[in-house]
């Protein structure tokens, strides 16, 4: 992204250009990592003209639920959002694929670890962007040798800006040792999810993925997964304690996130999964969700919020 900056921010309450969206090195939320982000994709239709950006009011909603945990108060509302992000696409001019990051942050310039008496803030902007893990081929991962962060720690179920530097442990370890990514473990020794994506394997025709009260992030892309198995795939799904050893013996298994998209795991820990090569349901899933993302799939459309056809009407 270093050469490649937005032209234009949301940012303390207005579009401005990117190069003026700046805070202070003093501000509270880099010292203690006091910030919430989101993450979304916009999808370029080159036949329809048209950019789609994926659930943006679900994404919305996790994120107030995260500023919600870190006590933060924002004018802001998930449907409120969605015609400021749309704006500020429009503004950019993105007629390509695109990842769109809301923050919000403790903006106070000031020394002291706490949550209240803080000023809060939300600043967004998008970048160009493609394909952020491998798609085509499968993933090998590992089982990091780090465990996710408890509930009772810091909420894995929001997207707590310094809860990262716990998948940022696990991705290095990982990247650095060869493999793709990093699969987190609880402390109980239960799978969670990977490092920035949740986690799914298929044993016997049934879709397997831990609950949400297993330190996992309440994905979006997991929950649009879990329908398109159940109602179009027609695959049953459970939400159960996946053990370790499970991995081994899977059939299949994928890892799932609005920037992973849909991800196959062919191998873990230098084991294969299954035949070792993408699956049959793996490969409908991705496919079928690509058709959705990309506005291919009519009765899914309320998902999609279309940029450019959506011109606000006219105050009076
Ligand atoms: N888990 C973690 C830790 C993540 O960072 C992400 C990416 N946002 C996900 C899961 C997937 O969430 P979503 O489908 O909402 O992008």
């Amino acid at each position: 992204m270093a050469n490649n900056l937005p032209k234009y921010a949301f940012f303390e309450g207005k579009i401005v250009p990117f190069s003026e969206a700046n805070v202070s090195i003093a501000t509270h939320a880099i010292h203690y990592g006091t910030a919430a982000f989101g993450g979304l994709r916009g999808y370029w239709n080159a036949e329809k003209e048209e950019l789609f950006v994926f659930r943006p009011k679900d994404h919305f909603t996790r994120l107030m639920g995260s500023a919600r945990m870190l006590r933060m108060s924002l004018p802001y509302t998930p449907e409120g959002l969605v015609p400021i992000l749309t704006e500020l696409l429009r503004k950019e001019g993105l007629r390509e694929d695109c990842y769109i990051r809301p923050l919000v942050y403790k903006a106070t310039p000031t020394i002291g670890v706490r949550l209240h008496d803080l000023e809060d803030q939300l600043a967004i902007f998008a970048i160009p962007f493609g394909q952020y893990v491998k798609n085509e081929e499968g993933m090998h991962v590992t089982v990091s040798s780090w465990r996710r962060i408890d509930d009772n720690a810091i909420p894995a179920r929001g997207k707590i800006a310094g809860a990262y530097v716990n998948s940022a442990m696990m991705v290095t370890d990982a990247k650095l040792a060869g493999f793709d990514d990093a699969i987190a473990i609880n402390e109980d020794g239960h799978i969670a999810e990977a490092a920035a994506a949740n986690f799914f394997i298929i044993r016997n025709g049934v879709a397997i993925t831990p609950p949400i009260t297993s330190n996992i992030l309440e994905g979006i892309t997991r929950r649009t997964v879990l329908q398109l198995l159940r109602e179009d795939l027609g695959i049953p799904v459970e939400e159960r304690l996946i053990d370790r050893t499970e991995l081994y013996i899977a059939d299949e298994a994928f890892s799932c996130g609005t920037g992973y998209q849909v991800a196959a795991v062919t191998r873990v820990d230098y084991r294969d999964v299954g035949d070792g090569k993408l699956g049959p349901i793996t490969r409908s899933l991705r496919d079928l969700y690509f058709d959705l993302v990309r506005g291919k799939i009519a009765k899914y459309s309320d998902w999609l919020a279309p940029v450019y056809a959506s011109v606000p009407e006219a105050a009076d």
